[in-house]
């Protein structure tokens, strides 16, 4: 949930704006505070340690993850003697322990190469979130303690004293790339060229890379060479079914919540909901967490399966919300057009409508429009998320046409573009080519 908070500024009171409930308050703070902090206190223990619900918590168990885990661990062994590992390709979709796994397997082969004092250094970096080679590189360098400017550096010259440290150290290195996928596809794979070829200049350091995608298609990204060498270990993370799911959400309530707190019923739940989607452990721990908030909230003393499924509708909620805020402008004036359409019973437009609402919008808002042609483009992409719904519909001998309406409620488009600086005001605008459209459809 977006909480905005602002004040206006001269009468001292603070206005609090939560999007998503859809309420609005005015409230001289201190008592409702005090409310809503004592009832939080004296409300039901649900949650014992909120924490291990996080996504990047590595639990001490991985049910049903034994078979991987067991494999990584003979694959990486060989660095305890001395030997560099093969590289390793890892893939799966999105839930399925992937970079879990990854870590707490690496993270015990990195304790026991300390104890036995072997030259071995792990490094993970989420490709993703680091964003470009650079950042990449960097946080590979610094897991050498060799510090790099934020910025400044020519790649190549990073790359070069990431490997003069290894060679001068004689070391081991793993790397892990996780989601390299997102990189290679904003970036090209020439990073992994160069990483999976590095050995080959160094005399005494060595190198191996764990690259793990989400992406099962990944493969056809990359140039054969660089995936022969990155897949000389393969290993795929298949989804998890309802009773995998089960069990991992049970093994993790013990931890996050009070004995007695969570029912049967809404455990089941959360792991069919989750394996229905696309065996997604993140889901199902998402599921738990919020239906524990919502019931925690509620002054419920048990999670029952209500919260669960007022837990998927929120969770469904929030994305949806994110995915519209993430829009570029264009496709917000697009969806905007389709909205106000809507609002004037035009309730399937076609593309020469939402085109004529969308280049007035600009127009009121000082954007320069695109041809309809990119606009058309842009109501297929809107499709394929949801967030539009198009169908082609036959006019006889007047060949065919696309009616196109919202594929999600009125009410979350009005309260997301409500909080935007730059679409809120074109909410309740009136476009005046809409009433010639509204006569020529009645
Ligand atoms: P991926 O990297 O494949 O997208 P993650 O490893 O991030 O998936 O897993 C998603 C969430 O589910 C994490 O919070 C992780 O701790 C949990 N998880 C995944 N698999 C298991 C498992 N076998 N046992 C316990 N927790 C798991
Ligand atoms: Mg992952």
């Amino acid at each position: 949930m977006e909480v905005f908070i602002c004040s206006n500024g001269n009468d001292g009171v603070a206005r609090a704006v939560l999007h998503g409930g859809g309420i609005v308050m005015a409230v001289d703070g201190s008592d409702v505070l005090d409310e809503v902090f004592e009832r939080f206190l004296k409300g039901t223990r649900i949650f014992g340690d909120r924490e291990v619900l996080r996504h990047d918590y590595v639990p001490e168990k991985l049910p049903h993850r034994e078979d991987q885990i067991r494999y990584l661990g003979e694959v990486t062994a060989p660095v305890l003697r001395g030997s560099r590992c093969s590289n390793i390709f890892i893939y799966g979709k999105t839930g399925t322990g992937k970079t879990a796994v990854v870590k707490y397997v690496l993270g015990r082969l990195a304790s026991k190469a300390r104890k036995l004092g072997a030259p071995v250094r792990v490094c993970y970096v989420n490709c993703r979130l680091a964003g470009t080679e650079y950042r990449v590189l960097s946080t590979l360098c610094n897991a050498l303690r060799v510090d790099i400017p934020f910025t400044g550096l020519a790649v190549g010259e990073v790359f070069d004293r990431f490997k003069a440290t290894m060679e001068a150290r004689r070391l081991l290195f793993i790397a892990v790339l996780d989601e390299i996928d997102a990189l290679i596809k904003e970036r090209g794979d020439v990073l992994l060229y160069e990483l999976t070829r590095i050995n080959e200049t160094l005399s005494y350091g060595r190198t191996s890379v764990v690259g793990i995608s989400n992406d099962l298609r990944f493969k056809e990204l990359l140039d054969p060479r660089v995936l022969s060498s990155l897949s000389e270990e393969e290993i795929v993370f298949r989804p998890y079914d309802a009773s995998e799911l089960q069990d991992i959400l049970l093994d993790r309530a013990k931890l996050a919540f009070y004995d007695g707190v969570l029912s049967e019923g809404a455990v089941s739940l959360c792991a069919a909901l989750a394996a229905a989607e696309h065996g997604d452990a993140r889901r199902a721990l998402d599921l738990l967490r919020v239906a524990g908030e919502l019931a925690e909230r509620g002054g419920a003393e048990v999670i029952l399966e209500d919260h669960v499924r007022a837990a998927e509708k929120r969770i469904e909620h929030d994305r949806i919300a994110e995915a519209l805020k993430n829009l570029t402008p264009h496709s917000k004036f697009v969806l905007c057009s389709v909205y106000l359409l809507g609002k004037a019973k035009v309730g399937c437009a076609i593309t020469g409508d939402i085109y004529e609402i969308y280049r007035e919008l600009c127009d009121y808002a000082g954007l320069t429009p695109l041809t309809q042609r990119r606009v058309s483009g842009l109501i297929d992409e809107l499709d394929v998320i949801g967030l539009l719904n198009t169908r082609v519909v036959s006019l006889g001998r007047y060949g065919r046409t696309k009616k196109i309406r919202l594929g999600i409620p009125r009410s979350l488009i009005r309260e997301v573009f409500f909080g935007d600086d730059r679409i809120g005001r074109l909410i309740d605008y009136v476009p005046k080519c809409l009433a010639a459209i509204s006569d020529s459809r009645s």
